[in-house]
């Protein structure tokens, strides 16, 4: 089959390789229909993320038809089409059984678990494509891919769905409904959101429904505010006017009530900070860059809610943490515990709540994904958000 391999920093590579095989009883194989490019596939990209191996086949975002099962799978049947969530999970270890799906204890196999323990105290769940620290299980951007746990990994779509209207299920809308939900939003609230991403776009959309009086939406990507101001959000180009001032001032001085880092380890910008960030990066003395999380921290009011679903993968250098203290803040954080969302939100998506395929912006083969991951990065102002198509 062809397959989608990170072969190193900015080098990925469209491959012939062998096809998937059951090895477990509950197992599927599923045929892949669309997959799409996320902003967590540019840190891999950018070798941000460590323990990833020349070969490995990218993506976690994917859906398609069952062609093959294992013998214990029970509620699923070849011909299927299915979404799959780009967390593995178990379905019935301590965290699966209070649907923190994101932590599985059982689907990051013992040697890799070894790997994350060592950096992190405890393994979370394995990711599909997401390096072996993380389960080094083959991801999505591929013709054909194995989904272990397939009973509680497979889920079924309606047939009347297109595939841009279900894909996102996979991962970025219940991100960015987790990152409002983590956010504690209280109707009548003011919430800024750092990156209009597709995380970004998915978290704005998200706190409207949930009661959020006021957003804004921090980026320098006119395109996609642009489309951030479409769901309603104000906004700010960091490049043009100073983010701390403008949310003060918009706030009457208070600042908003719950912020959202939509941005993660990777911030842009020009700040004394992240250029800093950049420079210790270099010589190997920081992993990420936690410019917008600074801000998030001393902009926020007291008493308010931080919720970041950016992605960070290692140590962070100067975070006000007195200012986290003293001002009372909570913070709140994950990879997202994608089983738990994908019924009600495709709920929503049927009643024409939330109509997911508004951010996709290119619709390309898979053949193509190695100029796509370059569009996806450097020209992010065109490129919200690309879905390869099989
Ligand atoms: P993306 O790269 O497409 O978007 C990030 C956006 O942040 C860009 O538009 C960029 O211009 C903007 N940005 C960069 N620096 C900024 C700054 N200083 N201030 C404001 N905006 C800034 O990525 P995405 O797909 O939207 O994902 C966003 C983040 O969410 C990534 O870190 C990704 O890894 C993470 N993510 C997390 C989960 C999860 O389960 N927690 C799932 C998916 C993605
Ligand atoms: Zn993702």
């Amino acid at each position: 089959m062809r397959a989608v391999r990170w072969h190193g920093k900015k080098d990925v590579r469209v491959d012939t390789v062998p096809d998937p095989e059951i090895v477990n009883p509950r197992d599927a194989i599923v045929r892949v229909t669309s997959t799409a490019i996320c902003g967590s596939d540019l840190h891999l990209y950018n070798g941000m993320i460590p323990t990833m191996q020349a070969g490995d086949i990218l993506g976690h975002e994917f859906m398609g038809e069952i062609v093959a099962l294992g013998s214990s799978v029970g509620n699923l049947q070849i011909g299927d089409r299915v979404v799959v969530p780009f967390t593995i999970a178990c379905g019935q270890c301590f965290f699966c059984e209070k649907t923190l799906t994101s932590l599985c204890d059982n689907s990051n196999p013992a040697d890799n678990q070894d790997i994350a323990e060592a950096l992190m105290g405890h393994s979370p769940s394995a990711l599909f494509g997401y390096s072996h620290m993380l389960g080094g299980y083959a991801g999505g951007q591929a013709e054909f891919v194995r989904v272990p746990f397939a009973d509680t990994g497979c889920f079924k779509v309606p047939a009347h769905l297109s595939d841009d209207q279900v894909l996102f299920l996979s991962d970025i809308l219940p991100t960015g409904w987790m990152a409002a939900e983590n956010a504690d939003i209280e109707r009548g609230d003011t919430v800024a959101v750092w990156g209009a991403g597709p995380v970004g776009q998915f978290a704005i959309r998200s706190a409207f429904l949930m009661g959020a009086e006021r957003i804004i939406a921090i980026d320098h990507r006119p395109g996609r505010l642009a489309l951030a101001a479409e769901a309603g959000a104000e906004t700010i180009d960091f490049e043009t006017v100073d983010v701390m001032a403008a949310l003060a001032e918009t706030t009457g001085g208070r600042g908003p009530d719950r912020c959202i880092d939509a941005v993660g380890m990777e911030a842009h910008g020009l700040a004394i900070d992240n250029i800093a960030d950049r420079t210790k990066q270099a010589v190997g003395l920081a992993t990420d860059r936690p410019h917008v999380l600074r801000q998030a921290i001393v902009a926020c009011r007291k008493g308010g809610t931080i919720s970041m679903p950016g992605v960070y993968g290692g140590l962070v250098d100067k975070l006000p943490m007195g200012a986290f203290v003293n001002k009372g803040l909570t913070l709140k954080t994950g990879q997202t515990h994608v089983h738990r969302y994908m019924q009600p939100l495709l709920a929503r998506i049927e009643s024409g709540e939330i109509k997911p395929d508004v951010i996709i912006s290119h619709r390309l083969p898979l053949e193509d994904a190695p100029g796509a991951y370059d569009d996806f990065l450097n020209r992010q102002d065109e490129f919200t958000k690309v879905v390869l198509q099989l």
